[in-house]
Formats: C-alpha cells, sequence, structure tokens
C-alpha cells in the first residue's frame, strides 16, 4: 500500500512548550489564513473524484469524510488536548459520560471484570454497576485509597482498572503510579478520569496511566457553556479500539461545541492557577470557622493525601472544596438541614451541580450528584448529609466568604 496520506499539523518547531500548545495545537490555517481558529459546521466533506472518495472511506488515506467521525474544529481539539496530556492521541466525545461508555466499549466485552474505585462520580459508578453489567462485565468497587485493596479485587479476567482523581465530592487522591504497577501486573489498562486537575496539574500517563477520561464540560471548557469530553491514549488504543466503535456508534463532538472547548483549552493554565489559589484560600478559611466540622482539600496539610496530591498534581489542590457543617444534635436530617440553610444563604454563589466554571457553584452532594445512589451506596462512598461542595471560580475570595458566612454565622 502506498504511504497513508495524513491531514498536516500546524507548523512549530520541535520541542514547544505546554502554554504554546495551548494556543497554537492544531491543524494548518485554512486558504483564507485565519489566525483564531476556524468552526467547520459542516456534517460532510465533498470529496474529489469517486476513486479518492472510495480510498478515504477505506481509510487508506486520511481526510475528512463525514463529522460523525471526522471534523477539522473536532482534530484540533483532540490534537490540542494530547498535546497537553502528553498523550500521542485523542477522541473527542459528545460528553464526559459518552467518553466512559466509548471507553467500555472499545475495551471490554462480555465475561471481563474491572476494577473501580467506589467514590467515582456518581453517574459512572451506574455505567459500570448497572448498564455495563447487562452485557456480561462485572464491576467490583474497592476503596480509592487503599492500593493493595485494588490489587485484592483483580481477577484472572481484569481487563481495566478506572480510577478518578482527585474525587468528587472528597478530593481523595489515589496513588497512579501504584495503581498502575497493579494494572501491569494484572495486565490490564489503567484509566484515570482528570477532570478535577485537568493537564494543567496532573498528566496521569506521566504516572503510568494508559488512558485519560475527560469530561471537557468541566474545566476544559471552564466557563460552563458546553458539553463535551475526550479519552487520551496511545495512536494504537485510539485507532483501533475507539475510532471504530465512533464510526458505528456516534457518540461524537458537535463541531460547536469542540470549538468552544479547543478556545477553552487556551486559558486553562491560567485559570487553573488563579481558581486554586483562591480555592485554597476558601480552604484555609473554612478550617477556622466554628460552624465548619470537617475541610477536604487536597492542598490542605491536613487532607490525607496532602502529600501525595502535592507531587502527583504539580503543587496544586484543584479548585473543588467540600466541607462538613457543624451539627450537635438530631443526626442526618438535621444535617441536612443546616447543609441547605447554609446554601440558600447565600447570594452570590451559583446553586447548581456544575464545576470547573469561572463562577462558584455550591451544591449539596447527597441529594444531587449522588442522589441516585442508594444510602449503602452513598455511606460506603463517605458522602453525609451535612456536606457541602463549593467549586471555587473566579470570584473574589471575600465575597465568596461573606456569601458562606451568612449561613455559617447562623447556624
Ligand atoms: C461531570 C463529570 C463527568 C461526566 O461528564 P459530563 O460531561 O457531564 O458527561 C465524569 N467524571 C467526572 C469526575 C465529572 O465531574
Amino acid at each position: 500500500m502506498a504511504e497513508q496520506r495524513k491531514i498536516p499539523r500546524v507548523a512549530l518547531p520541535p520541542g514547544t512548550r505546554l502554554d504554546t500548545l495551548a494556543v497554537r495545537e492544531g491543524l494548518p490555517p485554512s486558504a483564507w489564513g485565519e489566525n483564531s481558529e476556524a468552526l467547520f459546521l459542516t456534517s460532510s466533506f465533498v470529496q474529489p473524484d469517486a476513486a479518492t472518495a472510495a480510498a478515504r472511506f477505506a481509510n487508506e488515506e486520511e481526510a475528512f469524510v463525514y463529522s460523525r467521525f471526522t471534523n477539522p474544529t473536532v482534530t484540533m481539539f483532540e490534537r490540542r488536548l494530547a498535546a497537553l496530556e502528553g498523550t500521542e492521541a485523542c477522541i473527542a466525545t459528545s460528553s464526559g459520560m459518552s467518553a466512559i461508555l466509548l471507553l467500555g466499549m472499545g475495551l471490554l466485552k462480555a465475561g471481563d471484570h474491572v476494577v473501580c474505585s467506589q467514590s467515582v462520580f456518581g453517574a459512572t459508578m451506574m455505567l459500570f454497576g448497572r448498564e455495563f453489567a447487562k452485557f456480561g462485565v462485572e464491576t467490583s468497587f474497592v476503596s480509592q485509597t487503599d492500593a493493595e485493596g485494588w490489587r485484592g479485587a483483580v481477577k484472572p479476567n481484569t481487563r481495566l482498572l478506572f480510577a478518578e482523581s482527585p474525587t468528587n465530592p472528597l478530593t481523595e487522591v489515589c496513588d497512579i503510579r501504584a495503581l498502575s504497577a497493579i494494572a501491569r501486573d494484572a495486565g490490564a489498562w489503567l484509566a484515570v478520569d482528570n477532570c478535577f486537575c485537568s493537564p494543567a496539574l496532573q498528566r496521569p500517563v506521566e504516572y503510568g496511566a494508559d488512558l485519560v477520561i475527560h469530561s471537557g464540560t468541566k474545566y476544559l471548557d471552564g466557563q460552563g457553556r458546553v458539553i463535551a469530553g475526550a479519552i487520551c491514549a496511545s495512536e494504537a488504543l485510539v485507532n483501533e479500539k475507539f475510532v471504530p466503535v465512533m464510526r458505528s456508534a456516534g457518540m461524537s463532538l458537535s463541531p460547536f461545541n469542540a470549538w468552544v472547548v479547543l478556545k477553552g483549552l487556551e486559558t486553562l493554565s491560567i485559570r487553573m492557577k488563579a481558581q486554586g489559589e483562591r480555592a485554597l484560600a476558601i480552604a484555609r478559611w473554612l478550617e477556622a470557622q466554628p460552624g465548619v466540622e470537617r475541610v477536604y482539600y487536597p492542598g490542605l496539610a491536613s487532607h490525607p493525601q496532602h502529600q501525595l496530591a502535592m507531587v502527583q498534581q504539580s503543587g496544586g489542590g484543584g479548585a473543588v472544596v467540600t466541607f462538613v457543617v457543624a451539627c450537635k444534635q438530631g443526626g442526618a436530617p438535621a444535617a441536612r438541614k443546616n447543609a441547605f440553610h447554609v446554601i440558600d444563604s447565600t447570594r452570590i454563589l451559583s446553586i447548581t451541580a456544575n464545576l470547573g466554571d469561572t463562577k462558584t457553584t455550591i451544591t449539596h452532594p447527597a441529594s444531587t450528584s449522588h442522589g441516585r445512589l442508594s444510602e449503602e451506596q452513598r455511606q460506603a462512598a463517605g458522602i453525609v448529609q451535612g456536606m457541602i461542595r463549593v467549586a471555587v471560580g473566579l470570584d473574589d475570595v471575600e465575597d465568596i466568604q461573606a456569601d458562606l458566612l451568612r449561613g455559617l454565622a447562623t447556624l
């Protein structure tokens, strides 16, 4: 076969650094020479002749064909995110959850076994525990932070280890290097959901992960505008395992959403830095409040995996701070009432379960993001009724403190 014709890359010198790649990696500009990346809102691409069309449909020549699996704006986003994560390739999906669906469809078959953290995102638990189970894939859920528990759960048919770090909302940090050693010994892949840190703070492949999962909805867009997702991995995994499923199943990212997230990547590292600094200030302040029983934030010395997080997350704690309101008596119902009081006393913060926005958001995990779990699953995941999660944005720190204090001071 003749050398496969490739879609060209934007011309950048070898060794171009991450901050530059974040604003430039992708495709060369079109014939018009636009400086800001074009948005290609087209479902299909015109082919020069029938023979070329045949070669392109047969994958003998790399070119744009049909936007279910090839679109220049989506390719630009994929290349830029892959560059930031340090992987050879990336495949973009319509949402973070469809990235995990694609992961399962691409890597697993009936009879396979998965080991998954019991503290992963609620919908991820449902996907592994219920939906994949329908197709004969069994999942064991283990403690996020107990590496020996992961090793003990491995079976001869284990094909995939799945972790998220830090987790939502408890910010539990797993040792990615330790999990990658367990995966290697088991002949399984390790996938890490890197939603909370983004590649600006943490690149899981540097610690041995095989696949990185993203909800582009969160920090990658960073401004709460679109739903998007992606899997970053080697070219072999993307081309052999995921592209064929994408072609048949079509959980594709729309060009418009790809364009929005692509432009979000340009400010990712400065947003993560600014939001992380604000989050650390809020976390320290919360620790000193009498109305607060406990604060969960990897940047605090009191966090159980603080040391590990400071290394694995390039010294940053991220921007999600979770705390438990004090409740002297009355058990879970009273704790829930206190949490609702603090949330409802805010005037600036957005009451929404989304995170990764420039606008600071506040939510009650037990009744929203983790509301579909059974009480037992919630207990196992450590989600108590008095818990509040704040995803710190770019609001002024003193305004956020005043907003939280209104309810905390009147408990
Ligand atoms: C939001 C989220 C997801 C799901 O992403 P969507 O884009 O909402 O589908 C997956 N994992 C984590 C950690 C998340 O926070």
